[in-house]
């Protein structure tokens, strides 16, 4: 790539415009593309989830468009453009149907993460909604007002899952959420404080089926069925899909890109082709795969500065994940994947407050509920550092 050539960044979620506002702050001049197979609306992806509850459509979450974006950032910002390939050698992505080549001196993957499809059966999936994004939210609030929806099947009962219950049940929607497994946020939580949650959410008014999973979705006279594999079916008017997610790592790895669990990174977020960055849903960070927000953030203060000449590796503190369920709060820092310790459990009705205490006597993570929740800044002094 000639020397003239722009630093060029695909993805404008909170991860690409983040890199970008971050680089501004060291180099105001070299020129920025950033590149969206979307509208390019800046907004705050962790609100999709509270919109019911705050009752904003789409149109009010969205911050800016991309117009103000790139204004903002002095970059030109390219929506509705798909990146279908990249040339690592001679540092090109392709574009478009017309194969548009352009060339990068830089290039930077912020992709963020896909929904992971269920496989379900059945004539009604087109009643079947995920919310990952701007547009799917807009898509899912037109379809909750024109089909005069009542109640939701939600299927999962993780962060996404039980936020979204939380959420519609505010909005004044009845709410059924399936998981296979026995509480809720089971890959985050110990069960005493899944339990809390589970709880409090049914305090409220919502149900929980947990054991089976979903396996049709098909119509009825006057709404849909869901039939799960222990031969119960809810009756509902629209089913909100929210199993999780995976790193988008396709392109990279069409690419000849190192991927893992997503787009395999260095402390430098650097990937396995010379000149290209991977950060945000998609990387894959010296092993650490976290689809949060405040990594991603660390993420970008540390790649704006390498970017502008100052090679900077990210480090990462402990970073607590607060879960939007008000009918029972929750703050948890899991302990490491590896990590070889005992949960130590307080509880009081729905207030848990569980450390997870390594062999060694020291704290490795934690998990609040309800008023337990206040213990979060004294416990994450507590806790080492993710990647120091
Ligand atoms: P995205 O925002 O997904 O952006 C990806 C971008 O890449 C998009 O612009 C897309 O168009 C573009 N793109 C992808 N492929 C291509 C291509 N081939 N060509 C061109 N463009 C492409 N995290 C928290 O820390 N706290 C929370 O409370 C929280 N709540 C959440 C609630 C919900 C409902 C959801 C879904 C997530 C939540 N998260 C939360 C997670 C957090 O929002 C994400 O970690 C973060 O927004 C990811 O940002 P990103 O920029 O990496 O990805």
């Amino acid at each position: 790539a000639s020397d003239n050539a722009a630093i060029v960044v695909i993805g404008t979620g909170l991860a690409g415009y983040g890199l970008v506002r971050e680089l501004r702050k060291h180099d105001k001049d070299t020129p920025v593309i950033i590149i969206t197979a979307d509208d390019g609306r800046a907004y705050s992806k962790p609100m999709l989830s509270t919109g019911f509850t705050k009752n904003t459509d789409a149109d009010a979450l969205a911050q800016k468009d991309a117009g103000g974006m790139g204004e903002d950032l002095n970059a030109s910002v390219w929506t509705l453009t798909k990146v279908t390939a990249i040339d690592t050698a001679a540092q090109t992505i392709t574009i478009g149907d017309k194969e548009t080549q352009v060339h990068y001196k830089k290039l930077v993957l912020a992709l963020g993460a896909d929904v992971i499809r269920p496989p379900i059966q059945g004539n009604a999936l087109e009643y079947v909604y995920s919310v990952n994004d701007l547009l799917d939210y807009d898509d899912f609030r037109t379809a909750v007002a024109k089909n005069n929806v009542k109640k939701v099947c939600i299927i999962g009962g993780g962060l996404i899952g039980c936020e979204f219950t939380n959420d519609l049940i505010n909005g004044g929607i009845e709410t059924e959420t399936v998981d296979p497994l026995g509480y809720c946020l089971p890959t985050l939580l110990p069960e005493v404080a899944g339990k809390a949650v589970q709880a409090g959410l049914e305090a409220k008014g919502a149900k929980f089926h947990f054991g089976p999973l979903v396996t049709e979705v098909n119509k009825t006279n006057d709404g849909l069925a869901v039939s799960l594999n222990n031969g119960e079916t809810i009756n509902c008017d629209l089913v909100l899909s929210a199993v999780g997610v995976r790193p988008q790592v396709k392109l990279a790895q069409d690419a000849g890109i190192t991927v893992n669990r997503g787009i395999a990174t260095n402390r430098l977020l650097e990937t396995s082709a010379p000149n290209v960055y991977a950060m945000g849903d998609c990387a894959e960070v010296a092993g650490h795969v976290l689809v949060y927000v405040a990594p991603l953030m660390a993420q970008a203060r540390a790649l704006a500065k390498t970017l502008s000449g100052e090679a900077t590796e990210v480090s990462y503190p402990a970073m607590p994940v607060t879960i939007k369920t008000p009918a029972c709060p929750v703050t948890v820092s899991p302990p490491p994947r590896d990590a070889q310790g005992n949960w130590e459990i307080e509880q009081d009705g729905l207030n848990v407050v569980a450390r997870f205490v390594g062999n060694d006597g020291t704290l490795l993570g934690f998990a609040l509920t309800g008023e337990g929740t206040k213990q979060k800044m004294a416990l994450q002094k507590q806790l080492p550092a993710i990647m120091p």
